[in-house]
């Protein structure tokens, strides 16, 4: 079956009264993400692009925000999830690239634990994993600070071709 590449994407709206967590960790600031979860968009992106790669379907169909199992939960379990099912179809994860687009906070402090937390999730190494942070130039409802997206890109491999 050979390598195949997957895309995800996620947008949440920032509002007050909850903890940001972007990318497995959790990250001081005034605001956080809205959502069933925790609304951590990056890893959501993450687990579509996964999901992409093998052919199954989306994150709303396998975690549909209806069900109260996932009232509240920490997208790394949900993140763990995804990679049981890749493991389970027998493909390996060789590389995760990643964008996300917040105007604030300023993520480069915190791109290590990010990519550490992830890598840890996904049983790869940390270089295997690449976060870009981008702001919106102060354009539209995330340059206003009304939300966060992020974007993802997967590559797996079958284990009959590693
Ligand atoms: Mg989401």
């Amino acid at each position: 079956m050979g390598y195949r590449t997957g895309i995800g994407y996620d947008l949440h709206r920032l509002t007050s009264g909850r903890k940001l967590f972007l990318g497995g960790i959790e990250i001081p600031y005034i605001h956080g993400l809205l959502g069933h979860s925790d609304a951590d968009v990056l890893l959501h992106a993450i687990c579509d692009a996964l999901l992409g790669a093998i052919g199954e379907g989306d994150i709303g169909e396998l975690f549909p925000d209806t069900d109260p199992r996932y009232d509240g939960i920490s997208s790394r379990e949900l993140l763990k999830i995804v990679y049981e099912l890749v493991a389970k179809k027998n493909f390996s994860i060789v590389n995760v690239d990643t964008v996300v687009v917040a105007e604030e906070p300023k993520l480069f402090p915190f791109k290590k634990q990010m990519r550490q937390a992830i890598a840890g999730i996904l049983n790869i190494k940390e270089d295997s994993v690449n976060i870009k942070a981008k702001t919106n130039e102060g354009i539209g409802e995330i340059g206003d600070k009304l939300a966060i997206a992020a974007y993802a890109i997967v590559t797996v491999v079958s284990g009959e071709d590693k």
